[in-house]
């Protein structure tokens, strides 16, 4: 039974000191060499979960983790684990990391940031000859993007046991490649890893990351303090009308599962527009079949991405949905699927205080933050007490290759990261 850490209202002196020790040309230099793996012509990255690509990400950050001595594992979702051992072996680590997985045409810095600025705040206890009190792991979550092989975050989501391991292993992608077989290919590579135990509860979890957003840039701070993540649910909707000839079957006898769906999505947009700039509501992914310019269509397959801050906008909201659908599938037929359900969370207020006081020691200008994207420290939350660190996303453009933060700003987070690992592993 892991006992809970107490939060300080502030970071200790020794912490402070460490934190000097944060080099900024390593981990920018460390991020370009990540971005290798997977670039793209156009400045981005390209590294799916459990590719080849990301293997070789995997293995980078092991090389780095190796050369300061740090023992790595892996669990059976793949979570790659560095630790730097503490000086009570048996008290819970403290965690910190992200994930090293990409969109298609993702940016350098999603993701790895949060890996790397923990491997960054690691080094720096190095290289301040400080011994933690508790053990620190660094941690790169497996598919969190979610893109190859959908839900994300499954690796966080297994580990914090929010989905169940066989579950996530029998999801295909599109090339028809499971989550098992893929895993198990990557796993064959990493065989020299010892095995560790799935959601071993950490003392705490903080995760650095870009914001992904305009706000830092446009109010000119450096740091952001995520208050809490926006809800989130996804629904699968699927049509089904009638195959036919484009050019003899009448108007008003068709069974067209494209007119049906185009006007679901109408409906739904025209109803959630009224309630105000909160919501967010998308259509990211539309199939149709047969997809033939002179065949009716007989099948259409939509995603419906739903997010609010509000937990009770949230479900009145997505329970809308069916009934928006059902009004405006006309002669067809439809079905609803709820793929996800996250609530809205707000991260523990001491951790909050905590992280401001943080970089506030630093002289670093920082602010409350709302994310409105989704991130791995969702799922630890409901696990252990947890906090996340933004940084500064120029023009807000991220999931793209143009996702751009300046070094500055990224060594900056990763010294409040650093302060605040250094004081909870050192109390
Ligand atoms: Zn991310």
């Amino acid at each position: 039974m892991a006992e809970d850490i107490a939060i300080p209202q502030g970071p200790n002196k020794a912490a402070i000191a460490v934190s000097r020790h944060v080099d900024q040309d390593r981990l920018w230099r460390r991020l370009m060499e990540m971005a290798t793996h997977g670039a793209t012509d156009n400045g981005g990255v390209n590294r799916q979960a459990l590719s080849n690509e990301d293997i070789a990400a995997r293995a980078l950050l092991r090389s780095w983790g190796a050369e300061l001595g740090l023992q790595a594992s892996v669990d059976a979702i793949g979570n790659l684990f560095l630790r730097l051992p503490g000086k009570r072996e048996d008290a819970a680590p403290i965690l910190s990391g992200s994930h090293l997985d990409s969109q298609p045409c993702g940016g350098k810095f999603d993701g790895s940031y949060g890996v790397l600025a923990a491997l960054e705040g690691v080094e720096a206890m190095r290289s301040a000859g400080i011994e933690p009190v508790r053990s620190v792991e660094i941690v790169a979550w497996t598919n969190e993007e979610g893109s190859r092989f959908a839900p994300g975050m499954m690796g966080s989501t297994v580990f914090a046991g929010a989905r169940d391991l066989d579950r996530v292993l029998a999801v295909r992608g599109k090339d028809g490649t499971s989550v098992g077989e893929a895993l198990a290919r990557m796993l064959e590579v990493e065989s020299d890893l010892p095995r560790r135990k799935l959601g071993v509860r950490p003392a705490a979890f903080i995760e650095a990351h870009i914001e992904q957003g305009p706000v830092l840039e446009a109010e000119g701070r450096i740091v952001g303090v995520v208050k809490g993540i926006a809800g989130k649910r996804v629904f699968g909707v699927s049509v089904t009308g009638e195959k036919g000839h484009a050019g003899t079957v009448p108007q008003r006898r068709r069974k067209d599962a494209m007119i049906a769906a185009a006007r679901m999505v109408a409906a739904i947009d025209d109803a959630l527009a009224a309630k105000g700039e909160d919501v967010k509501f998308t259509v990211g992914r539309f199939e149709v079949e047969p997809n033939a310019p002179s065949v009716i269509p007989s099948e259409v397959r939509f995603s419906i991405d739903l997010r609010h801050p509000d937990a009770n906008s949230l479900t009145k909201l997505g329970d809308w949905i069916g009934n928006l659908c059902e009004e405006n599938r006309r002669n067809c037929e439809v079905t609803v699927d709820e793929l996800s359900h996250d609530p809205p969370l707000d991260f523990p207020e001491p951790m909050r205080a905590f992280i401001g006081a943080s970089s506030t020691t630093l002289g670093i200008p920082s602010m409350e933050i709302y994310s409105g994207s989704g991130h791995d420290a969702r799922h630890l939350h409901y696990l252990c007490p947890t906090g996340m660190i933004f940084v500064p996303s120029r023009g807000g453009i991220s999931h793209s290759e143009e996702e751009w933060t300046e070094p500055d700003h990224l060594a900056d987070g990763a010294r409040t990261l650093t302060v605040v690992l250094a004081t909870l592993a050192t109390r």
